[in-house]
């Protein structure tokens, strides 16, 4: 099977990925991953990407679909692939139809991970580590306290990145961007909606029932 993996950041689709890779052996794919490897194999392609990287500039699409290209055609990755982060827009949901049907494969379902925008701003602005042992807690949702934590309040730190508009301008990107391929996967029947709002376990078991349901 093969699948795909919607969440806007903060929704813990990292996280979801990586027990589905290794519950259903699957192989995940995410573009960054795709380029980043590219160009530390300093390949034709990799240089290229490097220069447009290093530039400041996008990735394009074409480039984008040789690497999914290669992906698709490797016997290796015969219908499991989980795709995380990909497709980015319309065109290149269109051309993994056309890919994955060259290569007699098939989007078995997508999944999309839904949490409210309140929710995720908490979840990401939250977070705070502390610098003395290195657990991570949440002030809203899993505080530091005497119980879970021996080393005090006074270690914890926030990561310095984790600024609201940052985090606003992701999240804001994301909706946008992702909303019309959703729609795109809706008109196929493959859209799956997940409350991501429990805990990981639980949400995790609801998007492995539906896994399972299609591999009956
Ligand atoms: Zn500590």
């Amino acid at each position: 099977m093969n699948v795909i993996l919607f969440g806007p950041p903060g929704a813990g689709k990292g996280t979801q990925a990586d027990h589905l890779v290794k519950y259903f052996n699957l192989h995940k794919i995410s573009t960054g991953d795709l380029l980043r490897n590219e160009i530390n194999n300093k390949t034709e392609l990799g240089n290229k990407i490097k220069i447009i990287i290093d530039q400041g500039k996008l990735v394009s699409d074409d480039i984008i679909n040789n690497l999914i290209t290669n992906i698709l055609s490797d016997k290796k990755f015969y219908n499991r692939l989980i795709f995380d982060g990909y497709p980015r827009n319309i065109d290149q949901a269109i051309n993994l139809d056309h890919l994955v049907k060259k290569y007699n494969q098939k989007i078995s379902c997508v999944l999309s991970l839904n949490v409210e925008k309140e929710i995720i701003i908490k979840r990401i602005l939250g977070r705070q580590t502390c610098s003395k042992c290195g657990l991570i807690f949440n002030e809203h949702f899993y505080p530091s306290t005497k119980d879970n934590h021996s080393c005090g309040i006074k270690f914890l730190v926030k990561r310095s990145d984790d600024n609201d508009k940052t985090i606003l301008n992701r999240l804001e990107t994301y909706l946008v961007k992702t909303l019309p391929i959703l729609d795109y996967y809706k008109k196929l029947n493959l859209l799956h909606e997940i409350n991501g709002k429990g805990r990981i376990d639980q949400i995790f078991k609801e998007i492995s029932a539906i896994l399972a349901s299609l591999e009956a």
